[in-house]
């Protein structure tokens, strides 16, 4: 079966006569169980629930691994450094060395500093563009990749960085949450993790803070397992459910979204008012070449340069279909000046815009309207 089919078919029970297609949310803090707890398929709800089964087993299909669900992208990020970042796994110095891009989703890199770092794990950050990373393995225990990285929208090889960390003895997580396992399979191409938030395009709707973790061997995924278990960041049961409705038009979404943020890249990169466009399914972009021989969709977001801060604000201001909002990946168009925040090293003038699933006229449309407000100021 192809992803397409597997997204709407996957994780759903026996078609017996008189069931439902999709059943509700199962509600289960505790299983009966008698005696020998061992042959039991569900125990306790922070070990299991049958509906996170449900969502795991269509997650895995996609992925092509084990997947777990978590209760955001962040904790399943943590589980992965948790379980990967042993002490007993540091080569010749005492110490994991943890291999972060330096341009990745800004919180991973706070967490993996300031957590793992005052853990006594040695962080290293090096940049995705041009494959950067791959100076720093030498003594590396996890390389983690996020390819395109967030916001800046570079790409890097998964292959050659996972050839390259592999013959130095590390391991490699990729966080996937931009691509989706639509658009990118990093199992395939050799990763140990494919790591996601699905509170963006995996879900989509705006509506559900959640993440995942697949693996392809069973040791690993057991061990992002217990973690998992004894640290207790598990989703409630309606939240999956609705995540694994969701799932069901994961790929009607994406293609929308990608098929509108090419033709707004495309706008934007024909406008004189903006500096610069990133898009990795933009022929002209830096990361097209390695993209397009790992990707099957370039995902939603667009990121842009405006000349000031002023003219980015004035932008989300005067656009009707764009709404300001942090995170990417919603059926709703939504923009944010990323330099807000701080922490990111972007432009003042810095917009990343994730395309929704509106008409495309009407969002190119908007988009040049609130473009052409800025001449009139
Ligand atoms: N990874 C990436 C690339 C993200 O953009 C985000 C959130 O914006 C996360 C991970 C964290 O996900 P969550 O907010 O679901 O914890």
């Amino acid at each position: 079966m192809r992803d397409g089919t597997i997204a709407i078919r996957s994780g759903l029970p026996d078609t017996t006569q008189g069931s439902p297609f999709m059943p509700g949310p199962v509600f289960a803090g505790t299983y009966h169980l008698k005696g020998d707890p061992s042959g039991s398929p569900y125990t306790y709800g922070r070990y299991h629930n049958p509906t996170w089964t449900n969502y795991e087993r269509a997650l895995g299909l996609l992925e092509g691994g084990d997947a777990l669900v978590f209760s955001s992208g962040m904790a399943a990020i943590t589980a992965v450094l948790s379980a990967v970042l042993l002490p007993e796994l540091g080569k010749g110095k005492n110490h994991p060395v943890l291999v972060m891009p330096s341009d990745s989703y800004y919180a991973a890199r706070v967490l993996s500093e300031q957590h793992f770092g005052h853990l006594g794990v040695k962080v290293l950050f090096g940049p995705t563009y041009n494959n950067g990373q791959i100076k720093l393995l030498d003594d590396a225990t996890l390389l983690w990749i996020e390819t395109p990285s967030n916001p800046g929208l570079d790409v890097c090889s998964i292959r050659e960085l996972v050839e390259a960390a592999h013959e130095a003895g590390a391991l490699v997580a990729v966080d996937n949450t931009v691509a989706t396992p639509l658009g990118q399979k990093p199992l395939r191409l050799g990763a140990d993790f494919s790591v996601s938030s699905d509170t963006k395009a995996m879900t989509g709707h705006s509506d559900l803070v959640l993440g995942h973790v697949a693996a392809g061997d069973k040791n690993l995924i057991d061990k992002v397992r217990a973690f998992r278990t004894q640290q207790g960041a598990i989703p409630g049961p309606m939240e999956v459910w609705l995540a694994h409705r969701s799932l069901a038009t994961l790929e009607v979404r994406l293609e929308r979204q990608c098929r509108n943020a090419l033709e707004i890249a495309k706008l934007l990169s024909e406008r004189d008012d903006v500096l610069e466009v990133r898009y990795p399914g933009l022929k002209s972009d830096p990361s097209y070449k390695i993209a397009s021989s790992q990707m099957r969709y370039f995902g939603p977001v667009v990121s842009f340069v405006l000349k000031s801060k002023e003219d980015a604000d004035r932008f989300l201001e005067e656009s009707n279909l764009v709404e300001s909002a942090t995170s990417f990946g919603s059926v709703h168009t939504t923009a944010e000046r990323r330099g807000r925040w701080g922490g990111d090293v972007v432009p003042d003038g810095f917009i990343r815009l994730s395309a929704g699933c509106e008409d495309q006229n009407d969002l190119i449309e908007d988009i040049s309207h609130a473009l052409d407000c800025l001449q009139k100021h």
